[in-house]
């Protein structure tokens, strides 16, 4: 139904439209994903300033019309994250993160713990609190905290790995592989289609999903790519989704 609304969004991308104006990919707090056209955007002196760019989060006053897109008639900014710019490894990070909410997020309902999820990262690869307690987004706390972003968007999206027994038999002890087609760890009798899981990242894994992103724990390289396998199986088997590298 035609008509305006209110919602609060991350742009997740900005693309250069026409002469003068933009199209957003945004993620709402509201409506899941939506598309605007921002009119007159990137003339001199739009109302809009500069905050229609990736990650910026926006209060937004939108119009809904016939078309696909709605129409972006206001934006005042919520959080800029200019910090974050200033940083090639968290500009690097916040753009990964937001190509895997357009990737694996496409629905137009809210999901509100996807939606914060995208928000506390933001927010934390600006800076406000510290990654790891060690600095803002660099070397192996970067990676964990990024992996930990990608699990709880899997968890968010409805596709987090069982990790808890075998997600072929039930099994509970004994779970030394990971299988993306069974959508989690697995025990020795039926890793067949599976790879190497160490006791490492399977603790990774679940202390990263039982604890706020801003204290995911540490963790070694080796159990970091471990996770991400099977966090990339797991979504490419039962979400239908690739995506690019965690970190
Ligand atoms: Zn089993």
């Amino acid at each position: 139904m035609p008509g305006s609304y209110k919602t609060e969004a991350v742009v997740l991308r900005s693309i250069r439209y026409g002469e003068a104006d933009r199209v957003l990919h945004l993620y709402s707090a509201t409506r899941g994903r939506i598309g605007a056209i921002a009119k007159g955007s990137r003339r001199p002196r739009s109302r809009f300033g500069g905050r229609l760019e990736p990650f910026f989060r926006l209060d937004l006053v939108l119009h809904e019309g016939r078309g696909e897109l709605a129409t972006v008639t206001s934006a005042h900014t919520v959080a800029a994250h200019a910090r974050l710019r200033s940083s090639a490894s968290a500009l690097n990070a916040a753009a990964r993160a937001c190509d895997a909410v357009l990737r694996l997020l496409d629905s137009v309902d809210s999901n509100p713990p996807a939606y914060n999820l995208l928000c506390r990262y933001l927010t934390l690869l600006d800076g406000e609190e510290s990654v790891g307690g060690d600095g803002a987004g660099d070397g192996a706390a970067g990676s964990a905290a990024a992996l930990a972003f990608r699990l709880k968007l899997a968890l968010a999206a409805g596709f987090a790995p069982e990790l808890a027994s075998c997600a072929r038999c039930g099994e509970a002890e004994g779970l030394v592989a990971f299988s993306g087609a069974a959508g989690g760890a697995v025990c020795a009798a039926c890793e067949r289609d599976g790879f190497e899981l160490s006791p490492e990242a399977h603790e990774f894994m679940v202390e990263a999903l039982g604890r706020p992103l801003a204290a995911a724990p540490a963790a070694s390289e080796r159990a970091l790519r471990q996770t991400e396998r099977a966090v990339s199986e797991t979504l490419e088997h039962h979400a239908h989704v690739r995506l690019r590298a965690a970190a």
